[in-house]
Parts: structure tokens; sequence; C-alpha cells
């Protein structure tokens, strides 16, 4: 059931339409690269040059530069495939290709300025100056706006979640349920992305494609949703889980839970004079507590008119993050935790991130207002709301444990 689709062998070598021999390239076996097949001794040797890239993956930039051939032909029943065969990737998890074609939004619902191009350009001048926005009343009441439509969507997608749905099915449900609330789905083509919602599996930290793989029982998922609605950007997540094995594993239960605490606990400290570094502190501290390690690379972010802007909020310990909070700010804090390193490998998509030793990992998001006293959390839950805290699940070896 969990079996990957079959693909037919192509010989690896660039413009070689070979069917491919047994030949495997000896580095490939030796650094556990599957797959890597030739049709021949020759055609092997005049691909080194370029096949030779591969063997750096791991740790390589090259491997952000370089996208590997897609060799592997669609499986004829179904037509899906693998399009980074020769990658080495860190966990089970595969991307399930053909993506779905391009979902498209209707001309009268406003867009953002990537929405053609891909480039977002407004707010440049923030972005290079650090200057970080403090909102007046009228922005603030187009931040919650937006923020609660953007929880109304996420919801409508959590609500769909079972064994057996894929991801970009998910992505139809988001999609539409945007168009619905006159929104554009934020996520959709910034910086290329090419879907409207960000479905994080399992290992994937953040930024998933959805794509044609089905959730399976046990699966965790990350939905990342944001909306653009009169202007302003509303961006939150949540991490849930599929079926009742999700809920039953120990160690599935562990990170989750230790995500949604961790953006709990940082979550208290914000008000007038804390300073951002402070959260990183707060957040690690608590995921140490769960054995638990935090991802490094991704940070949440300020968020208003513009969809990332100043100021940084990184998760982790000791970080240098500048600034403080003041009224009428408004940002994201989404801590990725995970159950092993925090160390992260980008897929040859150039936007799916996993954990290195493909050990899972979960976030929780939300979009921030520091108000005079406080803090107004502007994505928070509703009463009907899907997802939630589970218990530990009850194991001999945890049983009075704990
Ligand atoms: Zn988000
Ligand atoms: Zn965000």
């Amino acid at each position: 059931m969990a079996e990957e689709p079959p693909t037919k062998r192509t010989c690896l070598g660039v413009d070689c339409e070979n069917e491919a021999s047994a030949l495997q390239c000896p580095k490939c076996l030796s650094l556990g690269i599957k797959d890597s097949y030739f049709c021949s001794q020759d055609c092997f040797k005049k691909n080194w040059g370029t096949h030779k890239n591969v063997h750096k993956q791991e740790n390589s930039i090259l491997s952000h530069i370089f996208t590997p051939k897609v060799v592997s032909e669609p499986d004829p029943e179904t037509g899906y495939y693998n399009p980074f065969p020769t990658f080495n990737f860190t966990g089970p998890l595969r991307p399930v290709y053909p993506l779905s074609a391009k979902r498209e939004i209707p001309k009268s619902i406003p867009h953002p300025d990537y929405a053609e191009d891909g480039i977002p350009k407004s707010g440049r001048s923030f972005v290079r100056a650090n200057k970080i926005q403090q909102l007046d009343e009228k922005a603030q009441e187009g931040m919650r706006k937006v923020c609660r439509l953007a929880r109304e969507v996420l919801d409508i997608a959590a609500a769909a979640l079972r064994p057996g749905i894929t991801t970009d099915e998910i992505d139809e449900i988001v999609h539409n349920a945007c168009i619905e609330r006159n929104s554009y789905p934020s996520p959709l083509n910034y910086n290329h992305f090419p879907k409207s919602v960000c479905t994080s599996v399992n290992e994937v930290i953040c930024h998933g494609i959805p794509d044609k793989r089905i959730l399976l029982d046990g699966d965790i998922v990350n939905l990342d949703v944001t909306l653009y609605h009169e202007g302003y950007h509303g961006d939150l997540n949540e991490t849930y889980y599929v079926g009742d094995r999700a809920k039953a594993d120990p160690d599935t239960v562990r990170v989750t839970e230790a995500a949604r605490e961790c953006l709990e606990e940082a979550i208290k400290l914000v008000k007038p004079g804390t300073l951002f570094r402070e959260f990183g502190n707060v957040i690690e501290a608590h995921a140490k507590t769960k054995g638990c390690s935090v991802i490094r690379t991704y940070v949440g972010h300020g968020i208003n008119s513009i969809f990332h802007c100043p100021p940084n909020i990184p998760h982790y310990a000791k970080n240098k993050a500048v600034g403080e909070c003041k009224p009428g700010m408004t940002f994201t804090i989404e801590p990725m935790i995970a159950l092993g390193k925090y160390r992260d490998v980008t897929w040859p998509d150039n936007w799916t991130s996993t954990t290195i030793d493909g050990k899972k990992t979960a976030q929780f998001e939300h979009t921030l207002l520091v108000t005079e006293t406080g803090v107004e959390i502007l994505t928070a839950r509703q009463a009907d709301s899907p997802g939630g805290p589970v218990p530990m699940p009850v194991t001999p070896e945890t049983n009075g444990t704990s």
C-alpha cells in the first residue's frame, strides 16, 4: 500500500534515451544512492563530469543548483513518477508527480504583486532597511479580518484530512475556500511556488509541495495557509495527525505536541519591550525537555501588506535577532521542532525542506499583533477548529513512568 510507484529504468546519461543496463555507478552504490543506472561503461564515462555532482548532494550547495535529470518514466497504470530518482532522499517520503495543472484565481480578486511573475516587489525598501512597521487602527482591522479568514480556510482543509486523500486534493480545497472568501492564496506563485498551500508530511520541515501522494494512517501533515485579502496577508499553520495510528505512536505525539507547546510558550512572552531574540531561548528550552531539537534555517517573520518582511524571528536559543516588540507590530512565530537532528536538506524541487536524518518534524504558526499591554492572536483557534492537542499514548514502556 505504501509502495512508491514503480519506474522503468532509463540510462542516466544526459540526452541518452537507451534503456539502462545492470551497470550502476559504483560511487553511488557505496554512498547508498539508489537507481544510478547507465546503459554502458562508455556512457557512464562520458557523463562522469556532471554525474559526480550527485555524490556531493547531501552536504553541498550544488544540489540546490543542479536539478537531476528527470529519468523515471511514468508508471503506465497511474502515470505517476518520482521526478528525482537519483536524489539521496533522507527519509522514506518521495514526491509523486505529475503535479496538477496550475489553479487559476479570478481576475476580480485582488492579486499580490508577485502573482504574475513570481517576484515580490513591494516592501523591498522595508526589507532592505530592516524597518519594522507599526500598523495603525485601520491596518490592524485589515489584519484581523484576513487572519480570521485564513483560520476558516485552514479549518476547512483540516476537516478534510483522512488516510487516502492526496495533498493535491487538500490544495484544491484550500484554493477554492480562498476564492469563496474573495482572497488570493498567498503561496501561489510566491517566488514561483506552484501551489496554493504548503503541505509538509512527516520528515518535511516546511514548504512541501502538494502532489499526488496519498496521506497514510500514521502520517502527520502540516498545512501552512496564507491568505491575501483587501491588501493584507494572514498566515498560520498547524500539524495534524492522520488516522489513529499517528495518535498512538509515542514519538509522533512527542514531537507534535512539543511543537504546539513551544509556540504557546513563546506567545506568552509577547508584549511591548520583549526582545525578538528572547523567543528562541524559551522555545529551545522547552523542546529540550521533550528530547527534541529546533530547526534553525527557517524563521518567523513580519507580515502585513507584505507576506514576509522584518523582523526575523529565529526559534533557536542564543540567536542574535535585532529589535523588540512594539504596539501595532504584526509578525509570526512558527517553531519547527524535530525528533532528531536540526539540520535540513532541500529536495531538488528547491522548496521541500526535510530533516537530514529523515526523522519526523512538526510545526505550528500564528500571526500575532502586539497590543499596548500584550498580544492578540489574530489566527487563534475557534471552539470548533479541527485538530488540537492529544495526550501521550500509554504504552508498556511509558506506562507509569511519567
Ligand atoms: Zn505560514
Ligand atoms: Zn509564516
